[in-house]
């Protein structure tokens, strides 16, 4: 009987820092996030620009007011780009913590849906192939292979960089809008045309890869498409 109740119970550990936290495996993912965890994290949820996810505003932030991009119909994102979602991201895409991708996806996942995005086939940011050779895995499509599965559809990665460029760094939006054109190509437009897209993505920076990878979308004939991040 005891053995039993530990089972359903725990002890288990957190998610995300493995420190020892009460909940069971099939609890939803924030239940499965310790406190002090929790605490480092700030939940993006309403206010926040409808466009592109930004946090603390109501209304159209002043990059999509001015700004290019209405192919990309709108993004969402899980956290503020603080201290803590920075380091997870970097011990997820440089130190191998790649079991991070299962939470963190999941949470992409649950944003999605919560707000009211409803696409049919989900897709990544790609990397160029020399940078994924240097990296040896594309973070954003593992979190996009799970968040799809967890959306129940399917995962499908049509869009190809085609050009490298250098890392956001301090660039403008226009700079990386400028810098981004015709970088990526999508194959397969049989697939995707007519289709509602959900490209995935670890960060929203200026919204530039965003924006160029639904253009390119767009011109395959896509009929819209949304984007999620885990930070913006
Ligand atoms: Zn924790
Ligand atoms: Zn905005």
């Amino acid at each position: 009987m005891i053995q039993w109740k530990k089972w359903f119970t725990g002890p288990g550990s957190c998610c995300l820092c493995d420190a020892p936290h009460r909940a069971s495996s099939w609890s939803a993912v924030w239940e499965r996030v310790c406190p002090s965890c929790r605490c480092r994290l700030h939940r993006i949820d309403s206010p926040c620009c409808p466009r592109c996810g930004r946090a603390g505003i109501g209304s159209l932030c002043e990059d999509c007011l001015t700004g290019p991009g209405g192919e990309l119909e709108r993004n969402v994102a899980v956290l503020q780009y603080t201290a803590y979602p920075r380091e997870l991201i970097h011990l997820y895409k440089y130190r191998g913590r790649e079991h991070l991708a299962r939470p963190l996806a999941e949470m992409m996942a649950e944003r999605v849906f919560s707000a009211g995005i409803r696409a049919e086939a989900v897709t990544c940011v790609p990397l160029h192939p020399q940078r994924l050779k240097e990296r040896g895995f594309n973070q954003s499509e593992r979190l996009a292979q799970e968040a799809a599965r967890h959306l129940g559809l399917p995962f499908i990665p049509t869009l190809k960089k085609v050009r490298s460029t250098p890392p956001q760094s301090k660039s403008s939006r226009w700079e990386r809008m400028a810098m981004l054109e015709e970088a990526f190509q999508s194959s397969d437009w049989k697939r995707i045309a007519g289709r509602v897209w959900l490209v995935i993505d670890d960060v929203y920076t200026t919204g530039a890869t965003m924006v160029e990878c639904a253009r390119t979308l767009k011109r395959a004939g896509a009929q819209r498409i949304y984007s999620a991040t885990l930070a913006r």
